[in-house]
């Protein structure tokens, strides 16, 4: 019998208000599968008119915007063309910690608003705020996407990803959820270990998926637990993201799950999206927002780096914000018929997949998501500096510097999120330093992974 999950489903039914029943999805969802077929400069055109009402969007309602095009002489009026979206400056992460809540527009507050945080491997996890309206919309997309995959809202799906079922540190009863009204299976990524491979599978098998979206690492742990197991698991599509899926993990998922991969690269900030359409070509998406492709220095010459401008997350709009991604730009047009840009190549994170002392199997994606958590604890603490090190395999360290006012309330949370975050049979630690062991100007918090095989 099917097991449905009551939490799960409720929380389903929200999300499938705002992602299916908002007219902002619906409006927009109708609107690109029209733009798809748009000639290039009917879709410049659309990204122009997109541009010029960010822009009058960011001078009327958010202060670090209104503040930084005064300062420079920018005036909504003077977006005439594309390239003037150049006379704004390039946004790092460091500009957007910097520029705190006067990022955010001053339209949408409180209710309106949801926190999700920034990743990548350097600094501190930001937070990120978006509004609902974008939430809908980002789902038009994802839908598209979907159709380019050959899946129909009506074919379930399963995800191993950064969605939570448990904390890493607990040992929950059960490894998943589902939720019946959005039709989607939610498997523990943090807790996958070879022994799990035929639970998972049977999951899949019993809640009939069609389509699994996972990290690559994670996929190929699963794929490869299957095939030594003699374990068989027929998927419509496997949707990967965060990590490079190299030639060995892509063959061995498709093998395993006898179906094509389709890859893709999004971020939390909402503003660049790059995914894989039927004929296999990664096509950066110009209706999502302005993706400048800026050649790398040296020794990566030969890749560009991604600066990108969302158009729809208005609660926090980013313009030219530095995704600090590095991908191989193609001159290739696609044979699908889109003029979408066609890049060959993401190069993300390695997905090299750690084995922690109670077995589990984690990829680079997984343990950053921990990484992440743990560090974003620290946001709003009085601490100067920190970083989480990696040891060994089997050892976490948060090393961080307190300021004057860091209590031991503080601390008792750092140590709680920190028992939580981290697996089962790793050893955590917590360590106050007067310094980092680097010279450090200011204040910054990243995370560095030394001695890791
Ligand atoms: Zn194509």
């Amino acid at each position: 019998m099917r097991m449905i999950d009551l939490k799960a489903t409720l929380k389903g039914a929200k999300t499938w208000l705002i992602k299916r029943r908002m007219g902002a999805f619906r409006r927009l969802y109708r609107e690109i599968t029209q733009t798809q077929w748009y000639s290039k400069e009917q879709l410049e055109a659309f990204q122009l008119a997109r541009l010029q009402r960010l822009v009058r969007h960011v001078w009327e309602t958010v202060p670090y915007y209104r503040r930084l095009m005064e300062e420079r002489g920018i005036r909504p009026d003077d977006i005439r063309q594309l390239d003037d979206i150049q006379r704004f400056p390039i946004m790092s992460k460091e500009d957007l910690k910097t520029a705190g809540n006067d990022i955010v527009s001053t339209r949408y507050r409180g209710a309106l608003l949801n926190t999700a945080h920034t990743g990548g491997t350097t600094g501190l996890p930001l937070p990120v705020r978006r509004d609902i309206w974008s939430i809908a919309r980002e789902h038009a997309f994802v839908r598209r996407q979907f159709d380019w995959a050959d899946l129909k809202t009506s074919d379930r799906c399963a995800y191993l990803e950064g969605r939570t079922v448990a904390s890493p540190g607990q040992r929950p009863t059960s490894l998943h959820y589902y939720d019946a009204v959005m039709r989607e299976l939610t498997l523990s990524t943090f807790h996958l270990t070879p022994e799990v491979v035929p639970h998972y599978a049977d999951l899949l098998q019993t809640h009939k998926i069609r389509a699994l979206i996972a990290y690559p690492s994670a996929a190929f742990v699963l794929a490869k637990g299957c095939l030594e197991r003699g374990i068989r698991v027929g998927l419509h599509r496997v949707l990967t993201t965060s990590e490079t899926l190299d030639e060995v993990k892509r063959k061995t998922i498709a093998e395993a799950f006898e179906c094509p991969v389709f890859d893709f690269y999004g971020s939390a900030e909402r503003v660049c999206y790059i995914h894989m359409c039927e004929r296999g070509s990664y096509h950066v998406i110009p209706e999502y927002g302005i993706t400048e492709l800026i050649p790398a220095a040296s020794p990566n010459e030969d890749c560009c780096q991604v600066v990108a401008t969302g158009f729809w997350n208005l609660a926090m709009p980013l313009i030219r914000y530095n995704l600090r991604d590095l991908v191989k730009v193609s001159q290739r047009t696609c044979r699908c018929g889109r003029v979408f840009p066609v890049v060959d190549k993401i190069m993300g994170r390695d997905g090299n997949v750690i084995v922690t002392p109670s077995g589990l199997q984690l990829g680079a994606s997984a343990i950053e998501c921990i990484l992440a958590r743990i560090l974003y604890a620290m946001y709003d603490m009085p601490v100067v500096a920190g970083r989480v090190v990696q040891d060994a395999s089997d050892a976490l360290t948060l090393e961080y510097v307190p300021d004057a006012e860091f209590t031991e309330e503080h601390a008792g949370r750092l140590a709680r999120v920190m028992a939580e975050q981290t697996p089962p049979g790793m050893h955590a630690e917590l360590r106050a330093k007067k310094e980092l062991d680097r010279t450090v100007r200011g204040k910054f918090v990243s995370f560095v992974m030394a001695n890791h095989h």
